[in-house]
């Protein structure tokens, strides 16, 4: 009997129940029985009712998440076309605002610009007549004089003549003649000086400080109140002798104008209004001062809001103060303000630098500022 071990080897069962029988015959003899067992192959784990369970459960979770994933994009991309939609929906509002803002800016440009011409025929009319209308008074002037002497001479002509004179008060002419005739020239100054800054604010400009004498604006400016004041209220001006100091005349008059405006308002039919200039603290200091009634303590920060006021309708120009702010301390780099320590009156105090760090000015631009060409 031999023994030997026979092997097999079905490497592709599909999962069933099988059975494996052999049988034997030895050479020439006859087959052995039948022999055999039963075998059954099983599917592999995956194969299996958990296996394929578990299959369905991640395919479901797999759907799920994908599902949720769809979801929270299509969340987010209505989010975004939410918003696109509001600033779409929002847009045209904003573009009409903007619209109507830049046609409200051109069409004030187009009025600066018309205000400008307009002012520069009647004003250019005005100062070219200034310098002859001054010297024809000289020759009358001249005249009347030797008319006087001659009329010496003729004692007869002389009571008649010397009655003229003085019904005509010809004295008083020829003393206010030359004043009246100067505060005219600093006011066609003034007016020149802002059709210049009307140009170059239209060009796009600041406009420039000059080396100046801030004494000389004060005494101008007060000369051309002076003019205008109340009887009963009188105007005293004491210039410190302070030295030139970069600035703009013009609107340097127009802060002197506002302040001494307003203390005469203030003050009524009677009082005082004192105009001072000094150097102190490195740099110069200008105070308008009134024995008017002052600021009541609650309207002490209000007052230089722009359009605020206590006048009646028709008085005061509602910018005064704010403008006065605006021009010391955005365009002369100094300090305007209420001096709370005076105990009766109202003070305002204008500061300014002695050697301002910004805005120095070119040639060009002084010469635009003091000299300014006729024709806007
Ligand atoms: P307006 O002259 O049109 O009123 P302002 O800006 O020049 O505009 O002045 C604002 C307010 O400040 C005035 O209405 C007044 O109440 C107050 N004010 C200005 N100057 C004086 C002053 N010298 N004394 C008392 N109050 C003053």
């Amino acid at each position: 009997m031999t023994h030997r071990r026979y092997r097999v080897k079905y490497p592709v069962l599909p999962p069933g129940h099988y059975r494996f029988e052999v049988r034997a015959r030895g050479q020439g003899g006859a087959w052995g029985p039948l022999l055999g067992f039963d075998l059954e192959v099983h599917p592999p784990w995956w194969g299996t009712v958990w296996g394929r369970l578990l299959d369905v459960l991640l395919l479901g979770a797999g759907v799920a998440g994908m599902v949720r994933w769809r979801a929270r994009r299509l969340r987010r991309r209505n989010a975004e076309l939410e918003a696109l939609v509001l600033a779409r929906t929002t847009e045209p509002g904003w573009a009409r605002e903007r619209v109507a803002q830049t046609e409200k800016l051109s069409a004030m440009g187009q009025l600066l610009a018309r205000l400008s011409h307009e002012i520069n025929n009647p004003l250019t009319a005005i100062h070219n007549n200034l310098t002859p209308v001054s010297e024809y008074f000289e020759q009358m002037n001249e005249v009347l004089r030797r008319y006087r002497e001659w009329l010496g001479t003729r004692p007869e002509q002389a009571p008649e003549a010397e009655r003229l004179w003085r019904e005509e008060d010809l004295d008083f002419v020829l003393e206010d003649l030359p004043e009246a005739l100067d505060s005219m020239r600093s006011a066609s100054e003034g007016i020149r000086s802002i059709q210049a800054d009307l140009r170059a604010f239209l060009r796009g400009e600041r406009p420039q400080l000059i080396p100046d004498d801030l004494d000389e604006v004060v005494r101008d400016t007060a000369e051309l109140v002076r003019r205008t004041l109340p009887a009963g209220v009188r105007l005293k001006v004491e210039c410190g002798g302070v030295p030139r100091l970069l600035l703009h005349r013009g609107q340097l008059g127009q802060v002197l104008h506002n302040l001494v405006r307003n203390a005469v308002d203030a003050v009524g039919a009677e009082g005082e209004v004192r105009v001072q200039t000094a150097v102190r603290e490195g740099g110069v200091e200008l105070r308008v001062a009134d024995s008017g009634p002052g600021v009541p303590v609650e309207l002490r920060k209000r007052i230089f809001e722009p359009f605020f006021t206590t006048k009646d309708v028709g008085q005061g120009s509602r910018l005064g103060l704010a403008i006065c702010r605006q021009i010391i301390e955005e365009n002369h780099g100094g300090v305007f303000e209420l001096d709370e320590r005076v105990e009766r009156g109202a003070c305002f105090v204008v500061r300014l630098p002695l050697t301002p760090a910004r805005n120095e000015p070119s040639e060009k631009h002084s010469s635009a500022v003091t000299h300014p060409t006729a024709g806007a």
